[in-house]
């Protein structure tokens, strides 16, 4: 076994490897670029190149690729080789600044969302040299930036990175006003990826699982995670030993893969890394999804990363652990002083506020047909954005808007333990497990990410939306210095505090009550993807990512059509999975069975007519209703499902799916459900719950 610290990071172009493998002056000036965004000149580009490219084919690497993230969501690459042919037909292999710096795919068969004229094919990615390169498959990957020639931003990451500088550039305003030297600020990212683990022989045998990602049928299982027995038990050795290869490779990849664990259904897990800036905790998080999918296969298993496989069992989420970070300070960790607890508060009341006014923003970034069946199921945070701040703090904001013990100095009274909050806060326990955005400690942790999704979306939006709080205040405190600053800053925690109060949530995000609540609070509950997409191309969403340059117009209304098609054209594939499933698998075998079971009555009444055949034949009516049933659900799907195709505005034809084709999807499955369970094992089509979620 190899010692892991000689592991780590080995097939990832590090800061220590450009160190060891630069010319001093090359490396400061990539340093520079990289810390603070300096240009880059092409001098130094190729002196990068060269030293990369002779540490990646030491590592045995052949190709190299701009490894980007189209609009899909996925990671995208095209390997050119290193080779360059001499003309006395040898090869030697090249590798230069430009080619670092930029590519060229064919970007015609990427989503653009009307961007890109077909006719205009050509998009460039560019190097982001603060995500590092590594080497995948004896492939060195370049993370890059995908854009079309007239510079609009073709993936997920551009956007990102552009919150992260806005962010960055008011968190250094508000820092200013504290006087405080600040070192770098940047916005953090920790995801933990739950996923499950089946069997490969069950999957080849499920159309449904191949083709969508979740079981379209299915009868639950006799066993489901009520025994709480599978969390955090012991981990099965095949599973163990999926486990550790995937450490392995990730640790290679430089991917601090930390925690490792059964999650609460069966056949569920998690992966939980530690926290890296949101650009590469993102890249990182997209690496560790496939790997986990590729490595599967070694153990004959497959990797499920839809959010909701089985019905009826938890779903898989991906929480999206955040927080702003200048230097080595962590500006959401309540200090020991009093400005510092003051700075805090600035920070967690710009927090507050981006939440309450873009809810509506946060909640479409996590829309996906997937999700659709998630949030809401009482295992995940409900559809309504609300933020749970813990016992201690909640009590202390609660104080603060009702201006109690507040004094006439501007100062906020000892009592109240603002002036040095206790340090148990840090330590926070009481952790509200049904809240979509908590506060845990010294990091908000977002809920409501689904297990496939690409959390740029949701990070810009929360960098964005943060960036926007911290210039309000920043806008309103120029100009106050001493005393002057505290007593200003301090009514504007507490003005802006109770003008954002009804975003505030500590009870039970999971019931019933929590909805009609929240209802009167004016906070939305978009149940559904097609409900949920609008509001991204409302006026006010797209004056905010217009007034910090994180997305322009256009660029907006693209995500949008991009993200409207991607859902349709995912219902259709799972309205025409299901009718094929019915027509060849399920009609077929309950017809069959039906007409055993019939043959059975003859039988018994041919031996011997006198003898009581009631059983048989109330079985065989049973299946016969299911069965004419089915058939009449599934001709009012075939039709509906034809219809909605017909339909040429997107909006109006994801509005068709969610309300009017899936309720036919759902209704038709439970019919098929309650016949699994009269028709034998032997003469079902597929694998069942109980197969697939239990296995040696
Ligand atoms: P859990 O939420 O399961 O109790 P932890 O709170 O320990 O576990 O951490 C969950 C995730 O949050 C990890 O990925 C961790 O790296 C990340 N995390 C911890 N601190 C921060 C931070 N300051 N900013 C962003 N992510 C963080
Ligand atoms: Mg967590």
């Amino acid at each position: 076994m190899t010692y892991v610290p000689d592991l780590y990071g080995s097939l990832v172009f590090n800061e220590h490897t450009m160190q060891e493998r630069l010319p001093s002056a090359t490396y400061k000036q990539l340093m520079r670029t990289i810390r603070d965004g300096a240009p880059l000149d092409l001098d130094v580009a190729n002196v990068v190149a060269h030293a990369m490219k002779e540490w990646a084919i030491e590592k045995g690497a052949t190709h190299y690729t701009h490894w980007f993230q189209p609009l899909t969501g996925i990671t995208s690459e095209k390997h050119d080789s290193f080779i360059d042919p001499t003309p006395d037909g040898r090869a030697i292999m090249t590798f230069s600044g430009k080619e670092l710096i930029q590519g060229e795919p064919d970007a015609s068969s990427f989503p653009s969302g009307g961007l890109r004229a077909t006719f205009e094919a050509r998009g460039y990615t560019a190097w982001d040299p603060t995500s590092y390169a590594f080497i995948k498959d004896e492939v060195l990957c370049i993370p890059t930036a995908f854009c079309s020639y007239t510079g609009e931003a073709l993936d997920k990451k551009t956007p990102l990175l552009r919150s992260m500088r806005a962010v960055q550039e008011q968190a250094s305003r508000v820092l200013a006003l504290f006087g405080e030297e600040c070192g770098r600020v940047s916005a953090n990212v920790g995801a933990e990826q739950e996923y499950f683990l089946i069997a490969e022989k069950d999957y080849t045998r499920r159309m449904d699982l191949m083709l969508t990602g979740r079981t379209l049928f299915g009868y639950s299982p006799c066993k489901g995670q009520e025994l709480e027995e599978h969390y955090f038990g012991a981990i099965r050795p095949t599973v163990s030993a999926y486990m550790k290869e995937l450490d392995d490779e990730l640790w290679k990849l430089g991917v601090p893969a930390k925690t490792k664990h059964n999650e609460v259904a069966p056949a569920q897990h998690e992966l939980a890394p530690i926290y890296s800036e949101a650009n590469r905790g993102i890249d990182e998080n997209l690496l560790t999804m496939e790997k986990m999918r590729l490595l599967a296969s070694h153990y004959g298993l497959v990797c499920l990363q839809h959010e909701k496989p089985f019905e009826g069992v938890n779903g898989s989420g991906k929480h999206n652990n955040w927080s702003i970070s200048a230097g080595s300070k962590n500006l959401l960790d309540p200090g020991e002083h009093p400005m510092e607890n003051l700075r805090f508060l600035v920070f967690l009341t710009g927090v507050v506020q981006a939440v309450d006014d873009y809810q509506e923003l946060l909640r479409m970034a996590v829309a996906s047909a997937g999700n659709d069946h998630r949030l809401g199921a009482n295992e995940a945070p409900p559809a309504i954005v609300s933020m749970f701040l813990g016992d201690e703090l909640g009590a202390m904001v609660d104080a603060l808007i009702a201006g109690e013990d507040y004094n006439e100095a501007g100062r906020l009274a000892m009592d109240l333990g603002v002036d040095v909050l206790p340090s148990f806060l840090k330590d926070n326990s009481d952790r509200n497990r049904t809240s979509p955005f908590a506060f845990t400690g010294n990091k908000f942790e977002f809920r409501m990410p689904g297990s496939s999704v690409n959390l740029s979306d949701c990070n810009m939006i929360l960098n964005t939306a943060m960036a926007k709080s911290l210039k309000d205040f920043a806008d309103a405190m120029e100009g106050n210095a001493g005393e002057a600053f505290v007593e200003a800053a301090t009514d504007y925690v507490r003005d802006t505090l109770r003008a954002h109060q009804r975003i505030i949530f500590n009870g039970n995000g999971y019931s019933a009550e929590w909805e009609e609540e929240a209802a009167r609070r004016g906070l939305a509950n978009h149940k559904t993807t097609a409900d949920a997409l609008p509001c991204f191309v409302a006026p006010e969403s797209i004056a905010l990512f217009e007034e910090f340059g994180v997305l322009s117009e256009s660029e907006v209304r693209s995500r949008y059509e991009v993200k409207l098609e991607k859902y349709n054209k995912l219902i259709n594939i799972e309205a025409r999975v299901m009718r094929r499933m019915m027509r060849r698998l399920y009609l077929p075998a309950i017809s069959a069975y039906a007409a055993k079971v019939a043959e059975h009555v003859a039988a018994v009444k041919a031996v011997a007519p006198s003898l009581d055949a009631s059983v048989q034949e109330a079985q065989l009516a049973r299946i016969m209703s299911g069965l004419s049933e089915a058939q009449e659900k599934f001709d009012a799907l075939a039709a509906r499902h034809k219809e909605i195709a017909g339909i040429e505005d997107a909006q109006e034809a994801a509005n068709a799916n969610a309300h009017e084709l899936l309720p036919l999807m759902e209704s038709l499955r439970a019919t098929v459900d309650d016949l699994e369970i009269l028709v034998p094992a032997a003469d079902w089509p597929v694998p069942s719950y109980n197969e697939i979620l239990f296995y040696a």
